[in-house]
């Protein structure tokens, strides 16, 4: 399969320097911007100028030129015409999905995702008419079957969280482009290692509080898509992302763009050691659950998804078999070897650890947890990029030994 190369589209695009000649790129903190002449104002809300009509920008909900610099690097990464960025992953999320569903429409979607989109599809949604079904994504059968006429779209996670169930995105574009629907990907796991558009997504949503801030420091989030999809969200008077107004400020868009340059080597070095990490407690019978084992029942799939060089991911899940045991084994390796911090969210360069059943997934009703395969002891591990591999190695053998886990 051709190969997409998402270092090499992130740095083909234009460069955006900063007033006199810096070299890091100036932030533009204008809420509003003025125009010359008083006849550009009814263009712009016309549609007929705009920042890729002319340079014109109105107002930094609608477009910002910093925010807009930082969009523009995310569709090249993503392999999409165009981007938004938001102000949490989450609101990428819902405003996607408002965008594309009104009352009486229908939503197919994988059952094993992030607590926050499960409680948005399953319980706020419905109040306003729009229904789901949640299926095991790796079923095709079972999701050609929820698709129906009023269905607009299939929603998945490239890499399932917490349970790291792996979406077969090429057959989920057949699917889904078979009966005129559109499949929409939340990539927040793997920037760079998988690219959705490039195996056939129509939009690819991620929370860049992850892997792609990568300083666990802001909030933030992109919707990467058609430009026709970016108009749509940005549309004066009906779209999503300017009527319920999660923008993403100048400052952020600016953090985040300078530590783009390292994102491909914050990757490769994640998915190096926590493939080291899942070697070693696989080696020593830990139940470990890692894409990049060959032992992982989606592994083939995952490699044939794979972008070269960037590995199998940062994020790897430990069963515990119960809570309790979940709970020691955090606190050993927290308070006693301090390999990394008991804390939600990932993708920070420290290891970060959570028992998902009972903290990011607890939005999900226990039965719904067992039907996706969660186990209450689950501890899912961001596996960080600090400190010396081979002391790592040692401290979690250690800490797994004295949970009783080896
Ligand atoms: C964290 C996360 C989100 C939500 O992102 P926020 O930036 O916290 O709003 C969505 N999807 C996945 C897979 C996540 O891990």
């Amino acid at each position: 399969m051709a190969q997409f190369n998402p270092e090499q589209a992130l740095w083909h695009i234009r460069r955006e320097f900063g007033e006199h000649g810096g070299v890091a790129p100036s932030i533009s903190r204008s809420s509003t911007f003025t125009v010359l002449d008083p006849g550009i104002m009814p263009d712009i809300f016309k549609g007929v100028r705009g920042p890729e009509k002319g340079g014109y920008f109105l107002y930094s909900r609608h477009f910002n030129p910093t925010v807009d610099t930082l969009a523009r690097e995310l569709a090249a990464l993503e392999n999409t015409e165009a981007a938004i960025c938001t102000s949490s992953g989450m609101s990428a999320i819902a405003c996607s999905i408002l965008q594309l569903c009104r009352a009486g429409d229908h939503v197919v979607a994988s059952n094993t995702i992030y607590g926050g989109t499960h409680a948005l599809l399953e319980h706020l949604l419905p109040e306003i008419g729009i229904k789901t079904s949640f299926v095991n994504i790796s079923d095709h059968a079972e999701v050609q079957a929820a698709i129906s006429s009023n269905t607009k779209l299939i929603f998945t996670e490239s890499v399932g969280n917490p349970t790291l169930q792996i979406a077969n995105i090429p057959m989920l574009a057949k699917i889904a482009h078979e009966s005129e629907k559109l499949l929409v990907v939340d990539n927040t796991f793997t920037p760079m290692i998988i690219t959705p558009s490039f195996l056939g997504a129509d939009i690819v949503v991620s929370s860049l509080t992850k892997f792609v801030n990568g300083a666990s420091d802001v909030i933030a989030g992109v919707i990467c898509s058609s430009k026709e999809f970016v108009y749509q969200l940005t549309d004066l008077h009906t779209g999503r992302i300017m009527l319920f107004g999660p923008t993403m400020d100048a400052r952020t868009a600016f953090d985040i763009q300078q530590r783009l340059p390292h994102l491909s080597l914050r990757m490769k070095e994640h998915s190096v050691r926590a493939q080291a990490v899942a070697e070693l407690l696989n080696k020593v019978k830990v139940n470990v659950i890692y894409p990049g084992l060959v032992s992982h029942p989606e592994h083939e799939l995952m490699k044939s998804m794979l972008n070269d060089g960037y590995g199998y991911g940062g994020i790897l899940a430990v069963d515990c078999l119960t809570q309790e045991r979940a709970e020691t084994f955090m606190s050993l390796l927290q308070n006693k070897e301090r390999f990394g911090l008991i804390a939600v969210s990932l993708g920070y360069f420290d290891t970060l650890m959570s028992c998902s059943g009972s903290s990011t997934a607890s939005e999900i009703g226990i039965e719904d947890q067992r039907a996706m395969g969660l186990s209450p002891g689950l501890v899912r591990l961001s596996i960080g990029i600090t400190g010396s591999l081979p002391v790592r190695l040692e401290q979690i053998e250690r800490a797994a030994k004295e949970t009783g886990l080896i």
